[in-house]
């Protein structure tokens, strides 16, 4: 990258499934990278693959990371100078340079047939196509020149072949890992273009477009360094070393036990997603379960993963988006793989729903609540519990989220941990009454009762007041009343501060919930 060009970033994805949570970790750092330098991000499609062409996959990645909040400068979806950005689209650009390299000599055109290579490949051990190999084969440097044109007229398929010198040091120069160094001799010939479907390969549009559209950086993951090598050698051949953009490869995602790369397997076994969105294979019907759906805040996810693989210099763990576009840089991305920790993954998303307010989770919790069948449009801050159905205001939502939302880490935590709220207990938890429900409780409950039903206001402090002086004076023990009390009200032994509910639930219905404990288990 030369001094003064303008930073200009990709994402490269190719369609051929749903994004794995590794590129949309590469998405995400291409896209601070980009934010914090002033840059422009673009998104471009791979798709000179067609054999492995999953139709719904662009549409995927595209959705998946506006739902993350990475958006785009220009590309698919949002065009820009440099369209179109399909590589589909663009097959006629591809041609000139494949027909450069050619004709100067840096590849050339190969006729073996996939029965010929194969045979090759049971023959000779570890047979590569290479400078070993090359002039034993069907190609236009062992054919003569008629042949080879007599062949080009017949229609004969060919691939083109990048000629890799033996016995050459390329060096990678990688903002993370610094210079790496290839021996050309491992390399093989690689096929750049295809006659067959007149599509180049990956590595040769990739080079071509990286070009055209002026990228600074290529930030990618760390499986695409074994190409780099080849790709430094094209950028020579094609004459554009002097704007060579910087590289990056970024680290591998480990998964969460044992060694080796994080699959999708590993999110089956031990139960996480590792797809940003839900995903259904068009083919098989089969069902990945994303983030999204499973209830992951966007900002969650951004966080959690940005922390994968990069660290901002200090402890802090809490990161915005604005933050992290403010911090990130390339140097602070480790070299060595990064263990993909599931549970740090649950626990950020608990950090930013304790930053949410009851409103906004009020909207969350709202579609739950209809379908328990509670109807969410009352006026009164008081809730209704005697009617057909439960009727609750949104403030009273609010409140009573606001209550319990330290102990959920997803939304739909929400009601398991709330619902004593919206529905009078059905049952009071076996357990429990064996525990805290004494022969003496229903006697005192009901007199505790009257001291409710007398109480002038009905806050959680003069509640607290009144009950332990009115337990002093009776010589209660603490824990035999509150215990029964929330039993009566929860039907369990959870829940936030006992008055609090009370508060909530109103002086009516902390009645009606006391005598009908009483009632029922006397
Ligand atoms: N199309 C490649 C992919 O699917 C892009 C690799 C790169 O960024 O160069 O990841």
């Amino acid at each position: 990258m030369s001094e003064n060009q303008r930073v200009r970033v990709r994402f490269a994805p190719s369609p051929t499934g749903p994004l794995h949570i590794g590129g949309v970790r590469t998405a995400l750092y291409n896209y601070l990278f980009a934010k914090q330098q002033g840059g422009d991000l673009i998104l471009r499609i791979e798709d000179t693959d067609s054999q492995r062409f999953v139709p719904g996959a662009e549409d995927y990645i595209i959705d998946a990371l506006n739902w993350l909040g990475i958006h785009f400068d220009e590309g698919v979806g949002v065009g820009g100078t440099h369209a179109p950005y399909r590589q589909s689209e663009r097959k006629a650009i591809y041609r000139r340079y494949v027909d450069q390299l050619v004709s100067e000599g840096h590849a050339y055109l190969a006729f073996d047939t996939a029965e010929e290579l194969a045979e090759k490949r049971a023959s000779i051990a570890n047979f590569q196509y290479d400078a070993t190999t090359r002039m034993g084969l069907n190609n236009s440097l062992t054919l003569d020149a008629s042949a080879v044109q007599e062949m080009l007229e017949n229609g004969t398929p060919y691939v083109v072949r990048f000629l890799v010198e033996p016995e050459q040091t390329i060096v990678v120069n990688d903002l993370i890992r610094g210079a790496v160094s290839f021996n050309s001799s491992i390399l093989d010939d690689k096929v750049l273009f295809k006659s067959a479907d007149q599509l180049p390969t990956y590595h040769m549009a990739n080079i071509v477009d990286d070009h055209l559209m002026a990228i600074s950086h290529v930030i990618r993951g760390e499986e695409w360094l074994p190409s780099a090598p080849l790709h430094v050698m094209l950028y020579k051949a094609l004459g554009w070393e002097d704007s060579m953009p910087a590289f990056a490869h970024l680290p591998l995602l480990l998964k969460p036990d044992g060694n080796g790369k994080l699959s999708k397997r590993d999110g089956d076994r031990l139960g996480f997603p590792v797809f940003p969105c839900d995903w259904i294979d068009p083919k098989t019907g089969e069902k990945s379960s994303g983030y999204r759906e499973s209830g992951y805040y966007p900002e969650a996810v951004v966080n959690f993963l940005a922390l994968l693989g990069w660290n901002p210099g200090n402890d802090q763990e809490i990161l915005s988006m604005d933050e992290l576009i403010e911090l990130f840089s390339l140097d602070r991305c480790s070299k060595s793989g990064a263990r993909f920790d599931y549970e740090k993954g649950k626990w950020f998303n608990h950090q930013y729903l304790q930053q949410r307010s009851g409103d906004s989770l009020t909207t969350d919790f709202n579609p739950i609540l209809e379908s328990k069948g509670v109807d969410t449009n009352r006026e009164s801050l008081l809730p209704d519990f005697t009617g057909q159905i439960v009727s609750v205001s949104p403030a009273y939502v609010s409140l009573a989220l606001e209550k319990v939302k330290m102990r959920a880490t997803f939304v739909n935590d929400l009601w398991e941990q709330a619902s004593f709220y919206f529905e009078r207990p059905g049952s009071y938890q076996e357990k429990t009454v064996q525990k805290y429900w004494k022969p003496e409780t229903a006697g005192m409950l009901q007199a505790y009762c009257q001291q409710l039903e007398a109480a002038p206001v009905f806050t959680p402090e003069p509640l607290e007041a009144m009950t332990n002086a009115w337990i002093a004076d009776n010589g209660y023990k603490s824990g035999l009343l509150y215990n029964a009390v929330r039993l009566a009200l929860v039907g369990e032994a959870k829940g936030p501060h006992l008055f609090d509910i009370a508060e909530l639930l109103g002086k009516e219905e902390t009645l009606y919930r006391i005598k009908r404990a009483i009632d029922v288990l006397h």
